[in-house]
Parts: structure tokens; C-alpha cells; sequence
């Protein structure tokens, strides 16, 4: 059903370029970016987009990132083989591959159904097997908690305090914070129970982040 030849392989190598050109440079992210077939994400007709450096939209009003972004947030991740990660936004459940072909344990969790049930169907039928939950995802996912990273795919008013909770000690945080215009990139690590460390990378443009402790809380608190 899926079709992934030498042609787009090297659409995808010339993709890999561009994301080193830009600044990637962590040898296991680019493997990842240059394994997953970012086309099967998209109708036929749009193949010359898939491999090109932009986001673009998936329907629900909702965008698959664009490569760079995926590159950065999974750079600043320093996912290692077998660690437990959760994923707020699955939205097309390209990140998630990428986490995976990373070695990463992956809990995806995306608050639209539609896009939910299509990566839950989509993913396995590539090969690629996560836990994918339904629902709002600004609490993060208790119920599997802790987590040794977790990744925020849409752009927050602030650092949900849920999400530092279900970090593990020795955790990091990956999440865009700011306005509805544009993100800062955050990375908090855990050092310990009492202890986050922040650090502030360049600024984005995600999606909204939905949910009780997104755009949808009463009172929008900052870290
Ligand atoms: N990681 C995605 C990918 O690779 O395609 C990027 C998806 S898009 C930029 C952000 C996604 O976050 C959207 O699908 C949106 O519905 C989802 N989202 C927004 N708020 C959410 C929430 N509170 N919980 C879970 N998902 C949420």
C-alpha cells in the first residue's frame, strides 16, 4: 500500500542536508529524519512537499510539524534507546516515528479523535508501534507516569506543573511557551524532586495547545 523507494530516499537525504545546513547536528536525529517515509503522511499529489523543510496541514485545522522543528525538539530530547517518553499533540504521528526509530518507549496522547484514530491505524500499519491515547494531554498521562522525557508538540501559555510532576528525576522537558504568535523552545531538566533547571532556546510558531492546562485554563500562570 505504502511505496517507499530510491527516489524518495534521496528526497529525504536532501531534506537531511537542508536540517544540517540549519544547524542539526545530532548524527541519531538525522537518521531518524532520513528513515521515516515523511510522504506517507501526505496525499500523492503532495510528495515535493512532504520533503520540503515546511509545515503543513493535516486537516482539523492542525499541522504536521515542520522537519526542522521535529529536529530541534528531538535534539533537545537526547532520547536514549528503551527510555519511556510521552508525546502531547500525536497529531499526524510523524514526531512519534522519529521518537521511535530513536529506540524510544512512546505514549502518544492527541486531544482531536479524528487525528487520534488515523495515527493509531496509521502508525502500526508502517511498522510503528506506540500506546496511543485519546484525550487531553496539557495534564500529561498520569497513568503511565514517570516519564523519562516528555515532548510538547503545540504551543503552551505556560509550563504545565502536571507535566514536571510525571517527569522522572533526571528528566527533560521539551515545550514551546508563549503567545498565540510565536514559542519560546524550554528544555527543563529535573534534577531532583525540588530542582528544575531551564534553559531557553529560539522562538516557533505551533498550534495551540488545547486543554485545562493550555489555552483552555482560567488563569494562565508562568513559570
Ligand atoms: N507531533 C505532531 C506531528 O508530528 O504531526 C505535530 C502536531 S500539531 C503541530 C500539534 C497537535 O497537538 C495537534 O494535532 C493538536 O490537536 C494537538 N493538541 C493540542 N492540544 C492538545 C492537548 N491538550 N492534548 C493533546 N493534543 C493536543
Amino acid at each position: 500500500m505504502y511505496q517507499d523507494d530510491y527516489k524518495h530516499k534521496g528526497m529525504r537525504r536532501s531534506l537531511v542536508r537542508i536540517l544540517v545546513q540549519k544547524g542539526i547536528y545530532d548524527e541519531r536525529v538525522l537518521q531518524a529524519i532520513q528513515q521515516v517515509p515523511r510522504h506517507f503522511f501526505f496525499e500523492k499529489a503532495f510528495l515535493e512537499q512532504a520533503y520540503q523543510d515546511k509545515a503543513f496541514p493535516i486537516g482539523e485545522g492542525q499541522t504536521i510539524s515542520q522537519p526542522y522543528t521535529v529536529a530541534f525538539q528531538s535534539q533537545l530530547l537526547e532520547v536514549k534507546p528503551g527510555e519511556k517518553v510521552l508525546e502531547i499533540g500525536t497529531g499526524s504521528g510523524y514526531q512519534c516515528c522519529v521518537l521511535l526509530e530513536l529506540g524510544a518507549r512512546v505514549y502518544t496522547i492527541e486531544y482531536i479523535r479524528k487525528l487520534h484514530e488515523k495515527a493509531r491505524r496509521m502508525l502500526p500499519e508502517m511498522g510503528y508501534n506506540a500506546i496511543f491515547v485519546h484525550g487531553d494531554g496539557s495534564r500529561g498521562l498520569p497513568s503511565y507516569a514517570p516519564y523519562d522525557k516528555i515532548i510538547v508538540t503545540a504551543g503552551a501559555p505556560f509550563v504545565p506543573n502536571d507535566l514536571l510532576r510525571q517527569l522522572a528525576v533526571g528528566g527533560k522537558l521539551v515545550i514551546p511557551v508563549g503567545d498565540d504568535q510565536q514559542q519560546k523552545m524550554l528544555r527543563l531538566t529535573k534534577k531532583d524532586e525540588s530542582t528544575i533547571v531551564k534553559e531557553e532556546y529560539d522562538f516557533f510558531s505551533f498550534v495551540k495547545l488545547r486543554g485545562s492546562q493550555g489555552w483552555d485554563a482560567k488563569d494562565h500562570r508562568n513559570l
